[in-house]
């Protein structure tokens, strides 16, 4: 595949053009379609594959820019992280009209309170601040229709465990779930058994 062979709105096309990517890497080329498809996806993939913009790009193309709601968790294990895929899917997103909110420890309640309020379509962040905002219910799941792990194997070694299966409680059941990992030990193999319904697996 290239990237235009991959049915993607125009605007995300550009957007990854002007980002300087040519050519889709091999995850890209056999994780965004099935993505975009709906379907759910299981991918073990180290960092430098490209599994950034493989779900960023998935993301993008998933939401609908008129439904001023959060359709999209991204949940990743540091702070640094979540703060650098919100880069990339503002970067790759810039020619599509949506908000992309990071919703991190360490931030300020209140901003957190009216992004969330506001129906940033994309939320990133770290599970211990997401599930804190959906428990005080300022952060709405109702619309949520893709749900995206990255580094389980870290994010579950953290301990973040609890809030992990707690925020699976609070979504949609036919939310749409992509999980990527470097490793698969079992307690990824357990979120994948418990929460995934025959997910696409694609090992790079
Ligand atoms: P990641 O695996 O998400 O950590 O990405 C590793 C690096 O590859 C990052 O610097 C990305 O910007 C870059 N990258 C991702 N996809 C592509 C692509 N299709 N072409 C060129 N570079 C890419």
């Amino acid at each position: 595949y290239t990237f235009d062979e991959l049915n993607l709105k125009p605007e995300i096309i550009r957007g990854i053009f002007a980002y300087g990517y040519e050519q889709p890497s091999a995850i890209q080329q056999r994780a965004i379609l099935p993505i975009t498809e709906g379907r759910d996806v299981l991918a073990q993939a180290q960092s430098g594959t490209g599994k950034t913009a493989t779900f960023t790009i998935s993301a993008l193309q998933r939401i609908d820019e008129k439904l001023k709601k959060t359709q999209a968790l991204i949940l990743a294990p540091t702070r640094e992280l979540a703060l650098q895929i919100q880069k990339v899917v503002l970067a790759i997103g810039m020619h599509l009209d949506l908000t992309v909110h990071a919703s991190i420890g360490g931030k300020a309640v209140q901003e957190d309170m009216e992004a969330l309020r506001n129906g940033a379509q994309i939320v990133v962040g770290t599970p211990g601040r997401v599930y804190d905002m959906i428990e005080r219910g300022y952060f709405k799941t109702d619309a949520i229709k893709m749900f995206i792990m990255d580094e389980a194997d870290e994010m579950l070694s953290s301990g973040f465990k609890e809030q992990i299966y707690n925020v699976f409680r609070f979504l949609p059941t036919t939310t749409q779930v992509v999980l990527l990992s470097a490793t698969m030990p079992q307690d990824v193999l357990e979120v994948t058994t418990k929460f995934m319904r025959n997910p696409v697996r694609i090992l790079v």
